[in-house]
């Protein structure tokens, strides 16, 4: 899990298009962006599981290009 204070989440989904959620820290929280549908979420836990969480149910997005 990467800790810098902004950081992002991509994924591709299944006709190749990538997917960005971006995690950028504001105070207590962090701060989750959807560049591809504007989605925003504040959370205080697991940034990275909330924006893999849109992904896949928002954009059908679960291909992990680093894995
Ligand atoms: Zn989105």
């Amino acid at each position: 899990m990467p800790s810098m204070t902004t950081s992002k989440v991509s994924r591709w989904d299944q006709h190749g298009r990538e997917h960005v959620v971006r995690v950028a820290k504001s105070g207590m929280q962090r701060q989750l962006t959807c560049d591809t549908c504007g989605w925003r979420r504040g959370t205080q836990f697991l940034p990275w599981l909330k924006a893999e969480e849109h992904l896949t149910e928002a954009h059908q997005a679960t291909v992990d290009p680093t894995a």
